[in-house]
């Protein structure tokens, strides 16, 4: 088994869910930070150079969105949200606010680690450039230069507003895109409130890309928080 290489920081201050993420972190070969507030944490963030921060969005000195806020000011560096049930709406203002996914508890250590391995992959691509001209996931392929794309060998024709919404959701490849994230990016700020639209366009992609369309693999929604285009296929 390979194992993995990288400096998670983790701010919590539930001791319990702590040690079981430290213990799971480390047993993949992951090195752990902890902070328990998140002055601690900020501070850590920026003396310590971790790869990817786990934040709880319920801390006893500060707001998890304040903090992501804050570190969204000076470091692009990825964060997961860990948020308990009755922080639905936070999620999503978490999202908008710059992190790159959450983690709902209580999540398994399986669902811990592959949202890792995305966020880390992520946050490697966002520091390569220029992105790959094309992309391949099972018989899904994307030419970014010609602007074509293809599904078993046999070209698909997509409108404009499709080839975007397709774009965006690529290019974020494994993390959560939340509405107001797609709709800003794919027909801009004047129409975050618009989902609508993009429940329309969405349906519309999902019958040209997907074999079956009622059953999608790549376009998977998040209810009540947006969409993911999936690209692990164990
Ligand atoms: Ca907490």
């Amino acid at each position: 088994m390979t194992k993995n290489t990288g400096t998670v920081l983790l701010v919590e201050d539930e001791r319990q869910m702590r040690r079981f993420l430290r213990l799971t972190l480390q047993s993949e070969g992951y090195a752990v930070i902890e902070a328990e507030t998140a002055a601690e944490g900020l501070s850590q963030a920026a003396m310590r150079n971790p790869d990817i921060i786990l934040l709880d969005l319920g801390l006893p000195d500060m707001d998890g969105l304040e903090v992501i806020a804050k570190l969204r000011e000076w470091t692009s560096l990825p964060v997961i949200v860990i948020s308990a049930r009755d922080q639905e709406g936070d999620k999503i203002k978490a999202l908008d606010n710059g992190a790159d996914d959450y983690l709902t508890k209580p999540f398994g250590a399986g669902e811990l680690l592959a949202r890792i391995r995305v966020a880390l992959r992520h946050g490697a691509l966002k520091s390569t450039e220029p992105g790959e001209a094309i992309f391949t996931v099972e018989d899904l392929k994307i030419d970014f230069l010609k602007r074509k794309v293809y599904r078993s060998g046999g070209e698909i024709h997509l409108t404009p507003i499709e080839h975007r919404l397709l774009t965006v959701l690529v290019e974020n490849a494994g993390r959560v895109m939340t509405h107001r994230q797609l709709l800003k990016e794919v027909w801009g700020p004047p129409y975050i409130e618009q989902t609508h639209y993009l429940r329309v366009f969405m349906n519309q992609l999902r019958k040209k890309i997907e074999a079956d369309s009622t059953r999608p693999r790549f376009l998977l929604n998040e209810p009540g928080i947006g969409y993911r285009f999936k690209t692990d296929f164990d």
